[in-house]
């Protein structure tokens, strides 16, 4: 036995392995996860019979299924498959880093006087999948530059437009009271409502980053590609926030850089101590 006989089953292990593992990561915590997993165990169960009794017209219709089974998954996960799709065109370069932390800095100041006064808020950040096209209902257009003011007052309890989420795309507030996808995730607490799971929902069908005040507590969320991440605080949000937006002024640290590649990839823990990378005190005080 030669060394390319012994490299090839180690090989095809290796890209089999990687291929289910990155299959699974990519359903995990999706609509369509428990129909494929009941459909995969079905057909690993019909094809163990049919290879064990020698049943050969079954292993000829399973080999058909199969075919069927991979257009089935592309429209099981099209909207998956179409924020894939949408991220590998993504320029995030082409709006200026400075412009970038400008944007940045309005939804945290927002979001921090929102959660200091217990004020519910749901704003999803815009980046190449269209948010409106997941909404149930559209809202209402808006069009104008996003300041913490604005956002506040459409969030106030008594602005008829305060129910539902805010869209923000670049420096604008697009629409408000918008309705969002809501997430069909089991696994979330009790203490999880319809704005969270609107904002996971809207993270799971899209590459929109999603900020959300609680109401009830007043504490700060984010969704994004599918992992909520809660209790946040200002810095664990400024430090999320200027990893998606911001890439290319991340503090060259390689414990940051690793966190942040964690992130991006979904692998993210959702603690959020163990998830968002905490800019150093040095870089903290050089902000300030
Ligand atoms: P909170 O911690 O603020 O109470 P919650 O997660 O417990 O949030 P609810 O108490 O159910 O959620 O919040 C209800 C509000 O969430 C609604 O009044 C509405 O503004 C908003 N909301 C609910 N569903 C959606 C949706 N699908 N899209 C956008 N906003 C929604
Ligand atoms: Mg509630």
């Amino acid at each position: 036995m030669n060394f390319s006989e012994i490299l090839k089953p180690i090989v095809e292990v290796g890209i089999l392995a990687t291929g289910i593992y990155y299959a699974l990561k990519f359903i995990r915590g999706t609509r369509g996860a428990a129909v494929v997993t009941g459909f995969f165990t079905v057909l690993i169960v019909v094809a163990f019979l049919a290879t064990v009794f020698k049943l050969q017209v079954l292993t000829w219709i399973l080999s058909w299924f199969v075919g069927f089974f991979a257009i089935a998954v592309l429209i099981l996960f099209q909207p998956e498959i179409r924020r894939m799709l949408a991220e590998l065109g993504t320029n995030r370069f082409t709006v200026s880093a400075h412009q970038q932390r400008e944007n940045i800095e309005t939804i945290i100041q927002c979001a921090k006087n929102l959660s200091d006064d217990k004020m519910g808020a749901l704003i999803a950040i815009e980046q190449e999948a269209k948010v409106l096209e997941t909404c149930s209902a559209p809202g209402v257009l808006i069009d104008c530059v996003a300041s913490p003011e604005m956002l506040q007052t459409i969030f106030f309890k008594d602005n008829a437009l305060h129910d539902g989420g805010v869209i923000i795309k670049g420096d604008r507030i697009m629409r408000a009271s918008c309705v969002f996808p809501l997430s069909q995730r089991q696994d979330l607490g009790n203490s999880m409502g319809t704005r969270h799971r609107a904002g996971l929902g809207l993270s799971e069908e899209t590459d929109a980053v999603v900020i959300i005040v609680s109401e009830e507590k007043g504490f700060i969320s984010y969704a994004y590609k599918g992992q909520l991440v809660t209790r946040v605080s200002e810095e664990d949000l400024r430090g999320f926030l200027t990893m998606i937006f911001v890439p290319k002024i991340l503090p060259i640290n390689k414990k940051l850089w690793f966190r942040g590649l964690l992130a991006k990839l979904g692998l993210r823990s959702n603690s959020a101590e163990e998830a968002v990378p905490q800019p150093s005190r040095e870089k903290k005080e050089k902000r300030s």
